[in-house]
């Protein structure tokens, strides 16, 4: 059979007297970069050169055990909080979740997080962080959950060129408040109290900013300041250690809001360069976090501290 001659569908040759059709331009502006309190500006402001390996270019770190540490107690304490309202399948609200129920919570999440991938913890730190959790449902849940209001409380504002975020653990309410200005902003720790050093110091002071800027982005969200924020830290034993608040006068929070507005633009300026080489002794964050950093082993923070040795077989 004779093959059928193939017509081009659309002709490109133009049609004489008309003009090509100029390409379109593209009008959409480039979507805004979103930073997150914790993750962006803090971590930045922690260590630089560790923000830019694992937070920009993607590098896996090997001991993301801090990671879980922190997110399966922030994630059963969340649990703890939904029991007490009832809002778990066979719980009834008012009800103090018991140790079994803290066990559940805590099981359950931490086999997400290793579905999800995240390194798991040694067993030391796996039991400190239920012990942590247990200690704080024993001796606060009954006088501290009737008094939250929400948890995970979030918190965004778009700053023109970026997007700032953040969650606020928890809004509680002291007693006798009623409305946004009297409640207070609670960020829960899992450690204990920074030390009375100079690396301790650094870290409370990163502490407060953070807490500083939720307040700010909460006077946005809400209309007015929180009553108080307060840190909580629930590696301490002692009720009076656990508990930190941090100052929300004028002064301090505009100056939180002027070093967050620098911290972006470092940032910034770090990703337009892609450099995240070197950091000086006197900006390295604390032993802790460095003993921690796969990073360790060739940075000019902690030359020397950490040298590789050659093992003889
Ligand atoms: S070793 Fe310390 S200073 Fe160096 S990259 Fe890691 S956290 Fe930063």
């Amino acid at each position: 059979m004779e093959e059928p001659e193939l017509v081009p569908l659309r002709s490109t040759s133009l049609t004489p007297g008309l003009k090509p059709i100029p390409p379109r331009e593209n009008r959409f502006p480039p979507p805004k970069r979103r930073y997150s309190v914790t993750a962006d500006i803090l971590s930045y402001r922690r260590c630089k050169r560790q923000y830019g390996f694992f937070s920009r270019r993607g590098y896996v770190s090997a001991q993301s055990g801090q990671l879980f540490f922190g997110t399966v107690i922030h994630q059963t304490l969340d649990k703890a909080h939904a029991h007490f309202r009832g809002e778990i399948e066979g719980t009834h609200p008012g009800s103090i979740p018991t140790e079994n129920d803290i066990n559940g919570y805590f099981e359950k999440a931490a086999g997400a997080l290793e579905a999800q991938g995240v390194h798991r913890m040694s067993n030391e730190s796996r039991d400190k962080a239920l012990a942590y959790v247990q200690e704080f449902n024993r001796s606060f849940g009954p006088e501290v959950y009737p008094r939250i209001i929400d948890t995970e409380h979030r918190l965004q504002k778009d700053k023109g060129t970026y997007i700032l975020h953040g969650i606020v653990d928890v809004v509680a309410a002291p007693e006798g408040a009623s409305g946004w200005d009297g409640y207070e902003i609670w960020d829960y720790k899992g450690a204990k109290r920074p030390k009375r050093t100079d690396d301790g110091d650094r870290d409370m002071k990163n502490y407060e900013f953070q807490m500083r800027v939720y307040a700010h982005l909460y006077e946005l969200r809400n209309g007015v300041r929180p009553k108080r924020a307060i840190l909580w830290f629930l590696g301490e034993r002692r009720r009076e250690h656990q508990q930190h608040a941090v100052d929300l006068s004028d002064t301090s929070i505009t100056t939180a809001v002027g070093a967050f507005e620098e911290t972006v633009e470092a940032i910034e300026s770090s990703i337009r360069s892609d450099d995240w080489s070197s950091i000086s002794v006197a900006n390295a964050p604390s032993i802790e976090t460095c003993n921690a950093c796969d990073l360790r082993w060739n940075c000019s923070a902690r030359e020397g501290k950490y040298d590789l040795k050659s093992r003889v077989l």
